[in-house]
């Protein structure tokens, strides 16, 4: 099963998407993401959360 991931509905105006065979998968590359596009130093528990609802199977 792949899971997908939309930036733009957590981040309005961001239109990076991740499409990934985990949901692990995908927090591991927004991670990534958040830092390097959002400035993010530390994605908190707070944050995951909300990222996570935003995970959707593919
Ligand atoms: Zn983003």
């Amino acid at each position: 099963m792949k899971f997908k991931l939309a930036c733009g509905d957590a981040v309005p105006g961001c239109s990076a998407r991740f499409e990934e065979d985990s949901r692990e998968l995908i927090l591991a590359q927004v991670v990534v993401h958040a830092r390097e596009a959002h400035g993010v130093a530390e994605v908190g528990p707070d944050m995951l959360a909300a990222i996570g609802a935003n995970i959707h199977p593919a």
